[in-house]
């Protein structure tokens, strides 16, 4: 990228975060909280590094990914940006390994052959813990290709794998709303989830849930994680 459209696209980012920052002030005053509780995880799945470092220089904190090795490229290519990095796409349990030594958080574990996968991959790269989230499944158990997620019944016991795990820490859920079903529904059901979890592990307190198109009503649920990427880099370029 030259000068001039690095600074372009510096603009762009520096407009849409503000206008992102707003939408998610905006939705804490209307649900009583403060903004400082909720973290904004800027997805950055299909745009290149360069972008993720203007993110970086523009005060993001938090940013997510959601296929390897796109991600383990990328975080080489960053440096060290003093960046979070999520992980929250599908993961099949032979990539946990090299996942783990990449991100400092994962988001979508939502199987139990992912518990010793991750917990053996912290162990020899070196790090003390790893974050987890739990990604739950919203979906209406009955539907076909659900997205992703562990479901509602099955819940309970990958929440306390994950916590049994000394290599893991059970930071929380993670849950996308379902397609076709109105999202302020959908995530009044992950807030009575992530209550009755936090019922028997208090320090699960994190909750992650709504994107660009539903960050208000997730706000308003309860979550203390957006993950947000169309509305701060724009369309998603495709790569394949
Ligand atoms: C891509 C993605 C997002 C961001 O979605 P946008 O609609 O671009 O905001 C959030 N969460 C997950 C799990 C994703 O894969």
């Amino acid at each position: 990228m030259n000068d001039r459209a690095a600074q372009d696209r510096r603009a762009v980012l520096a407009a849409n975060l503000a206008a992102v920052r707003s939408r998610i002030a905006r939705a804490c005053e209307h649900a009583d909280r403060a903004a400082s509780e909720v973290t904004l995880v800027v997805i950055t799945k299909n745009f290149p590094a360069s972008d993720v470092q203007i993110l970086a220089e523009l005060g993001v904190t938090d940013v997510g990914e959601n296929r390897h090795p796109e991600a383990m490229h990328k975080r080489a290519e960053c440096g060290e940006l003093g960046l979070r990095w999520h992980f929250v796409g599908a993961l099949q349990s032979n990539k946990a390994a090299s996942v783990a030594t990449y991100c400092d958080v994962v988001q979508s574990v939502d199987r139990h052959k992912l518990v010793p996968a991750l917990a053996a991959a912290v162990g020899s790269a070196g790090r003390e813990q790893l974050e987890c989230f739990v990604q739950v499944s919203l979906d209406d158990p009955e539907a076909m290709g659900g997205r992703s997620g562990v479901p509602r019944a099955m819940l309970d016991g990958l929440v306390d794998a994950v916590s049994r795990a000394p290599e893991l820490r059970l930071v929380g859920l993670m849950a996308v709303a379902p397609l076709g079903a109105p999202a302020p529904v959908a995530f009044a059901q992950l807030r009575q989830l992530h209550a009755q979890v936090m019922r028997a592990y208090p320090g699960a307190d994190w909750l992650s849930a709504g994107m660009s198109a539903d960050l208000e009503a997730a706000i308003q649920a309860g979550a203390t994680h957006v993950r947000v990427g169309r509305a701060v880099l724009g369309e998603r370029p495709r790569f394949e």
